[in-house]
């Protein structure tokens, strides 16, 4: 049986591209009998986010007809959730302290010969990797501000070669160096995105994650998280992100193509999945 799930951030309003993206997870759980549709708020970035926007998305989704089973997660509610992960990553020897601040980092890469970038942006150099275990606890309990990592070689010589299943492509090849040794968590951040979306869609027993094009480069990282905690690996299918007259994908600052902007200039539910069809639409033409 199917469980998709839309899992926003409330770090705005839903625009037309968010509607499109909820759409799809809402029509692949509706189109099998006992299918199940989850709300999600990823509110662990709790300097961005703001429980206005919220309310603003369960009003939205309640608008548009896209209903979900079960109460809405709210991820502020479950850090035990994410601790007890962490716990078991750290217990495993596979997540190190990272005392370095982002301009070391940049700057250490910039100096270096390769300059490595990955998908989702620099790859961390690896400069804290190699500290003692003294040197650690001596700079945590001066105080000194850390991000955990996790040391993604170690990682993937536990896992062995992993691969997720792709809607529309089959089998992709997990590469773990791709995006380097990433955060999963920080020492004022109980979990960062990564380990936080692995462990909810996990719990609760999501079978296929619909998601914009944007996030594909991630889930190298939640499929070996999978692994390493045990989770059944769910299906993906990335989809394409909807773009504007401009060729530009919608952002949270276009205020004119907001769900809330859409509903009060007159449009109704239906005319509004029908603006995002006709985008998808001429997006594929395009892309
Ligand atoms: N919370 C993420 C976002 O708003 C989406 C997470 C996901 O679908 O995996 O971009």
């Amino acid at each position: 049986m199917v469980t998709t799930r839309f899992a926003p951030s409330p770090t705005g309003l839903l625009h037309i591209g968010h509607a499109w993206s909820a759409l799809m997870g809402w029509r692949a759980a509706r189109a099998e009998p006992g299918g199940r549709f989850l709300l999600r708020i990823e509110d662990i970035d709790s300097a961005r986010c703001r429980p206005e926007y919220e309310q603003a998305i369960v009003d939205d989704m309640t608008w548009l007809g896209l209903t979900w089973d079960g109460p809405v997660r709210r991820q502020s509610d479950h850090l035990d959730d994410y601790r007890a992960a962490l716990d078991r990553l750290q217990e495993a020897g596979l997540v190190y302290p990272c005392f370095c601040t982002r301009r070391q980092i940049r700057d250490e890469v910039r100096a270096s010969a390769s300059a490595p970038h990955g998908p989702l942006g620099l790859i961390y150099p690896g400069t804290c990797r190699p500290l003692s275990d003294e040197e650690r606890q001596r700079r945590i309990e001066v105080g000194e501000s850390y991000a955990l990592r996790l040391d993604m070689e170690k990682a993937a010589a536990l896992t062995g070669p992993l691969f997720w299943r792709e809607k529309a492509g089959g089998e992709v090849a997990v590469d773990p160096m791709a995006n380097g040794d990433v955060v999963v968590a920080r020492k004022e951040t109980a979990a960062s995105y990564h380990l936080t979306v692995t462990v909810d869609d996990h719990l609760q027993g999501v079978t296929l994650i619909n998601r914009g094009r944007d996030l594909y480069h991630a889930t190298p990282i939640h499929r070996m998280l999978q692994a390493l905690l045990g989770y059944d690996a769910p299906d993906y299918d990335h989809h394409g992100l909807l773009l504007d007259a401009d060729g530009k994908r919608f952002a949270k600052r276009d205020r004119a193509v907001t769900i809330q902007a859409l509903r009060e200039a007159g449009y109704t539910p239906e005319q509004v999945i029908a603006m995002a069809e006709q985008l998808a639409a001429s997006t594929a033409a395009i892309g």
